[in-house]
């Protein structure tokens, strides 16, 4: 039998010079490998695909997610295993808590993965979701709609990403064919009431196993077509809107037994109301403005959480905007790189590219971002919209 090397207790530190083991080798375990070498740790990443993101700066095992004797060897290698990504397989996450050292567990990952689950956690954390229900059959969906009114949000409560298995019913016409089209995915249902949110907003708190959470500002979140194109920082709303974000935040973490990263996505409303809408355990796409912008990065922070060294400071250390790189803007940036960037001189800006290292160039697929460091957030727009690079969004 192989040696069980758990261990959970809250005074485990993990050392730099350590081996830290990804689940998942895309660019979240990168820049989080990035951040960790600088503190003097050593990466290993598993992942289907040789040479991507990750792999290209840390040891890789390339099998596939679900593949147990590699995760096994994961554990064999690592001093303590992370993953970048929710949907990690079950029993491999059971297999990797009963054989290596897995601080942030497998119960925040059954709560996340699962819509209904989640939204009952952060409630338990007297923190408020938009209305919801489960459904099981069109019948209920009719019931709840009725209830929730017109427009609102059929969705699965597993494997849905950038707005994928979601249906707005906009009329009740729509709820046969909603049904049918989402049930199809053989999972369970959630119909939740739409709201008219004014901003969406989100935080990423940190904890870690000794017990110490702190938040990182709040970004203020624009999607395009379902994917995140802007994050603003600071977010353009109250600081008591920003205060009420941060500490229910840091109440989720707390409630929930975090260790490391988790983001919390938010609809701010008109009143002023706060609802999340979800959460993610790991480092998130709207936290990759604290790369330059803050004391400490959402990576650098991860690392310190799951090793149970102290957190890292998490001050902005200026307004930031950060824009997502997708596969059809990286012509354009590459462009606009090569030469004297005019357009940043101009408006006092200082844009930093981070690029993911993936090859090939998708419609849509994230490729990297740009965190442009400014006085004022006007001014980052103007550099955004100057460059013509995102003209097309
Ligand atoms: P999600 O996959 O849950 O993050 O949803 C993707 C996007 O759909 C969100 O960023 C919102 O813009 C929109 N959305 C999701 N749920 C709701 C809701 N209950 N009310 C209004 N808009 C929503």
């Amino acid at each position: 039998m192989m040696e069980s090397r758990v261990s959970t207790s809250p005074e485990t530190i993990i050392a730099p010079g350590s081996t830290i083991g990804v689940l998942g080798g895309g660019q979240l375990g990168r820049m989080m490998a990035l951040a960790g070498s600088n503190l003097g740790y050593r990466f290993l990443t598993l992942d289907p695909m040789p040479d991507g993101p990750c792999g290209q700066i840390a040891e890789q095992i390339i099998a596939n997610y679900d593949d147990k004797d590699a995760a096994r060897q994961l554990a064999a290698k690592a001093d303590v295993i992370t993953y970048e990504f929710e949907n990690v397989d079950a029993e491999v996450a059971a297999m990797l808590m009963a054989e290596s050292h897995v601080p942030q567990g497998s119960e925040l990952l059954y709560t996340t993965q699962h819509r209904l689950r989640e939204k009952r956690a952060i409630e338990a954390a007297g923190v408020r979701v938009a209305p919801y229900a489960e459904i099981t059959s069109e019948k209920d969906l009719r019931t709840a709609v009725e209830r929730f009114g017109l427009p609102c949000v059929l969705k699965t409560a597993t494997g849905g990403y950038d707005g994928k298995g979601q249906w707005v019913i906009r009329s009740m016409d729509e709820i046969p064919e909603a049904y049918a089209t989402l049930a199809a995915a053989k999972t369970e249902l959630v119909l939740e009431q739409f709201i008219r949110f004014t901003k969406e907003l989100s935080v990423i708190a940190a904890r870690s196993p000794r017990g110490e959470v702190k938040a990182f500002p709040v970004a203020e979140n624009i999607h395009v077509n379902n994917i995140l194109h802007l994050s603003i920082v600071p977010a353009r709303v109250s600081f008591d809107v920003q205060d009420q974000a941060e500490a229910l935040a840091i109440r989720i973490a707390e409630s929930m037994n975090v260790v490391g990263l988790i983001a919390v996505e938010l609809f701010l409303t008109e009143d002023g109301e706060l609802f999340v809408n979800e959460l993610a355990p790991r480092p998130h796409n709207s936290g990759h403005y604290t790369m330059e912008a803050c004391r400490t990065s959402q990576f650098e922070q991860h690392v310190r959480a799951i090793c149970n060294l102290p957190l890292g400071d998490t001050m902005l250390l200026t307004p930031v905007v950060m824009v997502n790189v997708l596969g059809e803007h990286v012509e354009p940036l590459l462009a606009h790189m090569a030469q004297e960037d005019e357009a940043a001189v101009a408006f006092n800006v200082a844009p930093k590219v981070h690029l993911y290292g993936k090859k090939e160039a998708k419609e849509k697929r994230k490729m990297g971002h740009v965190n442009v460091l400014t006085d004022h957030l006007d001014d980052a727009l103007a550099w955004i919209d100057k460059t013509q690079i995102w003209r097309n969004q």
